[in-house]
């Protein structure tokens, strides 16, 4: 069964049977940047920008941002960093940016829709990063949180090729996102699903709440149904789908989500060794079957119980 197993201690994630699932680290503030960029990892699959907007009366300005971006950038030089722009609001509120007075902050404005509003904030941080891209070696990718229709995938397109940055994407964080993957995929170079506020907006489950945590468990067979649209609709547009949610950290589910058709993987960096090992035990088909008994199954629990028992305790 362990056919690589030499090479599943390091180098790029690989099933059995060789077939590439991309891994990469999430990153959310300078002070995990060491540790991120020392991990063996193909890129960073989610940069948080949200920290440079935090805790302050006023955006931060263009030069900050450059600088703070261009550190991570130089840190990862020759890799890729996909960035993930201001995702604002809901649990993530800050004062110039969002409402106070909205009764359902989670379902207000937030991520892309306060870009939306406040133009200037999304220009600067374009701005910010193509310029800091240049300056260094990395790939730089940049996407945008809670897209929930095409129009805002495509606008959001539109401005970031307008400032030099070649490779746009939309988050897959909202079920109505997922069910148009197609439409988005056609607008976007790739799509990256965004599993922990997925399963808050599909089982109308708030995230923040640990008593709703068999809700928000990433097992639940109707989250991966929509992974798989979504990944399944990326792959008929010859587009790259990702997983950058917690889900991606669970190297069980890692074999579940490659065989829904999801092309890379990101997680804390101290997770991946598990998810890379786990890889090179299966093969595609094998990861096919194994998703196939977790959508099958009628709870997350009997997901989680199908999918261990058929990997026979090897993961
Ligand atoms: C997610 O929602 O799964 C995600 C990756 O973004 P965040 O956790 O930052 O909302
Ligand atoms: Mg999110």
């Amino acid at each position: 069964r362990r056919r690589h197993a030499a090479a599943a201690s390091s180098g790029p994630g690989r099933t059995a049977d060789g077939h590439p699932v991309r891994l990469m680290v999430n990153l959310g503030a300078p002070h995990e940047l060491a540790a991120a960029a020392k991990a063996d990892s193909e890129g960073v699959g989610l940069f948080r920008t949200e920290f440079l907007y935090l805790d302050r009366a006023s955006a931060p300005g263009a030069e900050e941002q450059r600088e703070a971006y261009r550190q991570v950038f130089e840190a990862f030089a020759g890799r890729r960093v996909v960035v993930r722009t201001l995702d604002a609001g809901a649990d993530k509120p800050l004062p110039f940016a969002t409402a106070a007075d909205e009764p359902n902050p989670a379902l207000g404005v937030r991520g892309l829709r306060t870009a939306v509003r406040h133009p200037g904030l999304l220009d600067t941080q374009l701005a910010a990063v193509a310029e800091a891209a240049r300056s260094t070696g990395a790939d730089v990718w940049v996407m945008a949180p809670m897209v929930s229709v095409p129009a805002e995938a495509r606008a959001f397109a539109e401005r970031a090729r307008a400032h030099g940055l070649p490779t746009v994407g939309a988050m897959v964080e909202v079920p109505a996102a997922a069910l148009r993957a197609g439409q988005l995929a056609e607008v976007c170079d790739f799509l990256s699903i965004g599993t922990n506020d997925l399963a808050q907006y599909a089982f109308a489950a708030d995230r923040m709440l640990g008593s709703l945590a068999e809700l928000l468990d990433p097992w639940q067979p109707a989250l991966l149904e929509l992974v798989r649209q979504t990944a399944e609709a990326g792959a008929a547009h010859g587009r790259p789908v990702g997983v950058c949610g917690e889900a991606a950290a669970d190297p069980l589910l890692a074999l579940v989500l490659t065989g829904l058709g999801v092309t890379s993987l990101s997680a804390a960096p101290g997770c991946l060794p598990a998810v890379r090992a786990a890889l090179a035990t299966r093969t595609l088909e094998e990861c096919r079957t194994l998703a196939g008994l977790a959508l099958a199954a009628p709870d997350a629990v009997a997901a989680r119980t199908a999918v261990a028992e058929a990997a026979g305790g090897t993961v």
